[in-house]
């Protein structure tokens, strides 16, 4: 070996390590599913780039993994002949989880384990899970296409450093050696590891063989002779890819894993949605909703989108394109047969045909997202508290689909005076009272100060609903919804509250009344506040509290006046 350089772990990624082995032990068969699904990408990245430069084939184009293991010398290899990595590559992959964002994720560590495996899950471990198992790890690897002597062997104890060496490697692709712990030999089983491919790898696009060994020719009970079996490879998988099956041949144990295969999550999906649709557009999506949203859900500059297939073949992750922001957190697939299998980023850009396949998608989500909620409401709620705000951003970048987002939204009202948002804008308007026609709101800092709000006691009076808003992007999210369902939505802080038919003859004639009454008092407070106000009523909203300040119905709403502020305006 030449050119052998030491490396030290950053300091995060030995903690992490640390972290990882203690909290994913319970599940620690996993580390198979991760290697696996990392060789399996690898093979689709070597298809792609082959598409444009066959040459990287080398002349072996059946794409596949192999599992062997050797019990004396206590080792699992799994091994690919897929695109395989430069000495840089392996370097910048293997030599740090650090990638962006870990100092985030350390400080939502709660110390709690349950809590923090699942962290660790969406954080999206995938090769370091080797060590949950293995007390060593080497990597040998060469790139598709370069010369056997660029390889390159990566090997680490998993502790606090990891060495990179030049070797010679003939065969293209990706060898892992696990040396396993003392007390994991359960792994070097035949029947075991077969167990949890099939369990866990089933329908990766490849297929995941192990060795067989030579059956001799011998007779059956008939006396007949049954041809011997040579020694070979045999695929322990179907290796067909989930999306390409009938949706009635697949349990939901088989779209849960090959979900966490896609979206490096080690929970299972909240729900899911498969479609095949034919005609005059053909394409297949399978779109999932993660239970809990990622720790850098507001890094905008995360990386997001689906992973994109062409006919079968892998062309992209995170193809932004068909997946609007507001709807980020969906993870899946789509594979389209309209489009050219030599499309980019660029390509997608301006074909017609994405466009089509966006609006596609985001009618899909939103209408499983519409039968998820009615189905399970509580599920729901957990939703919402994961992703409604960023639901909330809908409104605003997705006109046409207003009325469909905001059937999802869910919100604190008086109906409960509940912090917790599970009020949706139907079951508001099924309450509302029969001459009301308006779909009353406040807005405040905090859900207490909305809730406690004078403005709201002569609605309670009456027994009308109002939203209890204290979300920062709620006022912004209002002034792109001004309606639902033909009924506007009216702030109950806006200057004359024009309560329309749900003020009495009588009531008006007591307003009337008491406006004349009390006309020079009015004029005395005006003559005193001068300067400082715009405008002095009698109001006839508060049953309590003496007074109370308002917008004028042409101002910006109090809230708004004050995010305004903020921003310097
Ligand atoms: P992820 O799969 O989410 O990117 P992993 O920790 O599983 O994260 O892998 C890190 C990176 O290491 C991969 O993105 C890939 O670039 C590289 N890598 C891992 N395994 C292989 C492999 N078998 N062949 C080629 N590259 C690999
Ligand atoms: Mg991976």
């Amino acid at each position: 070996m030449e050119h052998q350089q030491n490396h030290t772990f950053s300091a995060d990624t030995g903690k992490l390590l640390k972290l990882m082995i203690h909290s994913l032990y319970s599940n620690k068969e996993i580390f198979l599913r991760e290697l696996v699904s990392n060789a399996a990408d690898a093979a689709d990245k070597l298809r792609f780039k082959a598409l444009s430069d066959g040459a990287l084939f080398e002349n072996d184009a059946d794409l596949r993994v192999r599992l062997s293991f050797d019990a004396d010398a206590k080792t699992v290899t799994i091994s690919d002949n897929g695109i395989g990595m430069t000495r840089d590559e392996v370097v910048e992959h293997l030599g740090t989880i650090a990638k962006s964002g870990t100092s985030d994720f350390f400080e939502q560590l709660s110390g709690d384990q349950v809590k923090d495996s699942q962290l660790i899950g969406q954080f999206g471990v995938g090769f370091y899970s080797a060590f949950i198992v293995a007390d060593k790890v080497v990597v040998n690897t060469r790139k598709a296409g370069e010369e056997a002597s660029t390889g390159t062997r990566w090997e680490s104890a998993g502790e606090a450093d990891y060495s990179v060496a030049d070797i010679e490697k003939a065969d293209r692709g990706t060898e892992i050696i696990l040396h396993l712990r003392e007390d994991e030999s359960e792994f070097l089983n035949d029947y075991k590891l077969r167990t949890i491919v099939s369990k866990y790898s089933d329908h990766i696009s490849i297929p995941v063989e192990m060795f067989t060994e030579e059956v001799a020719e011998v007779k059956n009970e008939e006396g007949e002779d049954t041809p011997a079996v040579p020694a070979h490879w045999e695929a322990i998988n179907k290796a067909t890819a989930l999306w390409s099956c009938p949706k009635a041949e697949l349990k939901d144990e088989e779209y849960q894993e090959f979900y966490k295969h896609i979206a490096n999550d080690f929970e299972n999906p909240l729900t899911w949605s498969h479609n095949k649709v034919e005609g005059e557009q053909e394409y297949t999506s399978l779109l999932y909703i993660p239970k809990r949203a990622p720790f850098d859900m507001w890094n905008r500059e995360k990386a997001h989108g689906l992973k994109l297939y062409v006919q079968r073949v892998f062309i992209m992750d995170d193809a932004e394109q068909f997946m609007p922001t507001y709807l980020r957190f969906v993870k899946g697939i789509l594979d389209s047969n309209d489009l050219p299998l030599n499309v980019s980023r660029e390509i997608l850009q301006d074909t017609r045909t994405t466009g089509k396949l966006r609006s596609a998608c985001t009618k899909r989500v939103l209408s499983m997202l519409t039968k998820f909620a009615k189905k399970n409401d509580t599920e729901y709620n957990e939703f919402w508290k994961e992703f409604g705000q960023v639901l909330k951003e809908g409104p605003a970048e997705d006109a046409a689909n207003k009325e469909k987002i905001a059937k999802l939204f869910r919100f604190s009202s008086t109906e409960t005076d509940s912090a917790e948002q599970n009020v949706s804008l139907d079951a508001y308007i099924g309450r509302m009272k029969e001459e009301q026609d308006k779909i009353y709101y406040i807005t405040a800092d905090s859900f207490n100060a909305a809730k406690n709000s004078p403005h709201l006691e002569i609605l309670r009076k009456k027994g009308v609903e109002v939203l209890l808003l204290s979300d920062r992007v709620d006022e912004w999210l209002l002034s792109h919804l001004p309606e639902y369902d033909g009924k506007t939505f009216t702030s109950v802080t806006q200057g004359d509250l024009d309560l329309g038919k749900l003020d009495s003859e009588e009531d008006k004639k007591e307003q009337e009344k008491q406006e004349t009454e009390f006309a020079s008092f009015v004029d005395r407070v005006k003559e005193v506040l001068g300067d400082k106000v715009k405008d002095v009523r009698i109001t006839h909203r508060l049953t309590s509290t003496p007074s109370c300040i308002v917008a004028d119905n042409d101002d910006m709403s109090t809230q708004m006046a004050k995010l305004m502020a903020q921003m310097g305006q």
